[in-house]
């Protein structure tokens, strides 16, 4: 991980990318580049034994053309305004991407919530969703789940805010749990997009993913479904890691008894399939057909993208490869199905969830899968038409130059007022 690429002047980049394909104004693409507010703010909580601790959290609303903004909350000590602002415009074309009638929408605290007791968590969580209050709203604002905040975190989000307003609003937010309505299917949804990009895009270049050899960076949500998933179609699973390390075994091993060695011990570490411990720079450059970053942004940088033995990769996590490491791989011919695609079914099965949650009316884990499995294939047809139409160096520009051109629509069918 370099830690040094700024992910905002990523997802600029990837914007001017694109925009360069399409008849954009400057002013315009700046508007494209740049979050519409940021709400920056410190909660006092009060710790179990009694003294007030300070945290910064960050709400970014990046755009809000095609609808409500929409993205997750997020706990982990890198976050930052600037990484706050990166991940929500991913969000917003990501939603026009896969045409979901989404905004894009972010936000996190930078801290260890390991360091925390469950009920500090649950305070620092309600004292967010009361600084959030004003902001969100089931057509204003529906934050969801993000790395290290789950189920339990959206549902005080949801109690909160409902007492607050004293009404019953569960479209506020989604990644909830089932009884309190949450999607079924939600929390395999990420994997489950990561894995049907990725057979689309084999079967694009004339192989079957049941053949491919896998390896998965990042063992949480969306790292450990995907590798579920993959084995079900047959694909043998190589290499895993978490943030202690990786394991590896050339002739694969259960993902899923490997995801209950780390619900053991914390890691996938020292799980006794494996044949060997490999470091995850090791696993990032392993000679296997499909790679599967599913960890945090900058994972590949330009230097160790040349180290890259894999020919697919599927982006589960955001903004894992840096635009210097996607430059080389499109030289090197390595195709890479966007995050803005291949993770884009965490948002879509919460757009599901918020379509029940506003019908009152739940869906089957069948239907749910299924009308999943029809919007991904439908947007990775078209970034392949768009792909080949406007004669793009690879699938990240393609996947930009079908989402920009759907926000462009949205917002001059609006006007520009006032
Ligand atoms: P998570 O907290 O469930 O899991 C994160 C995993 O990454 C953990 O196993 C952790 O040990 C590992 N990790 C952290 N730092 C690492 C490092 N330096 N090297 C290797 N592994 C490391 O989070 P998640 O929800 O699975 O999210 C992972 C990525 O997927 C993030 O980029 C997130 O934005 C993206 N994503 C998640 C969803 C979702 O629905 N959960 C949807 C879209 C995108």
């Amino acid at each position: 991980m370099t830690g040094e690429t700024n992910p905002f002047e990523s997802l600029q980049e990837q914007i001017d990318d694109a925009a360069a394909h399409l008849d954009i104004s400057e002013g315009i693409q700046t508007r494209l580049k740049n979050p519409e507010r940021v709400l920056e703010t410190n909660l006092s909580v009060e710790m179990d034994d009694g003294s007030i601790e300070v945290f910064r959290a960050y709400r970014s609303q990046f755009n809000g053309d095609r609808g409500p903004y929409k993205g997750g909350i997020r706990y982990h000590p890198g976050v930052n305004r600037d990484e706050v602002k990166a991940l929500s415009g991913w969000m917003v074309y990501k939603c026009a991407t896969v045409g979901i009638p989404y905004g894009g929408g972010k936000g996190g605290i930078p801290i260890d919530p390991n360091e925390y007791s469950e009920s500090e968590l649950e305070r620092l969580t309600r004292s967010f969703a009361k600084e959030l209050r004003p902001l969100i709203g089931e057509d204003r604002d529906i934050p969801a789940p993000d790395v290290n905040t789950g189920q339990r975190e959206m549902n005080w989000i949801k109690d909160t805010y409902e007492t607050l307003e004293n009404t019953t609003a569960p479209g506020v937010i989604t990644g909830k749990d089932i009884s309190s309505g949450g999607s079924a299917g939600r929390v395999e949804a990420t994997g489950r997009s990561t894995v049907i990009a990725a057979r689309e895009a084999f079967e694009y270049l004339d192989r079957d993913i049941s053949d491919a050899t896998v390896a998965v960076q990042g063992y949480g949500n969306a790292g450990w479904i995907t590798a579920k998933l993959v084995a079900e179609l047959g694909a043998t699973v190589v290499a895993v890691s978490d943030s202690s390390g990786g394991i590896y075994s050339e002739d694969g091993f259960d993902p899923v008894a490997a995801k209950d060695h780390k619900r053991e011990t914390g890691s996938v570490v020292g799980f006794p399939q494996a044949d060997e411990e490999i470091s995850n720079d090791d696993l990032l450059t392993l000679d296997v057909d499909l790679l599967v970053p599913a960890a945090l942004e900058n994972a590949i940088d330009g230097d160790l993208a040349e180290e890259v033995s894999a020919d697919l990769i599927s982006e589960a996590a955001n903004g894992p490869l840096t635009p210097e490491a996607d430059d080389v791989l499109t030289e090197k011919d390595v195709t890479v199905v966007p995050d803005i695609l291949a993770n884009a079914g965490g948002v879509t099965v919460s757009y599901f969830e918020w379509v029940q949650n506003r019908q009152r009316f739940y869906w089957s884990e069948e239907k749910v899968n299924d009308e999943l499995e029809g919007i991904i294939v439908d947007a990775f047809d078209d970034l392949t038409t768009a792909f080949e139409t406007h004669d793009l160096p690879n699938f990240r520009t393609a996947a930009y130059v079908v989402a920009i051109q759907r926000v462009l629509d949205a917002y001059e069918q609006s006007g520009n007022w006032p």
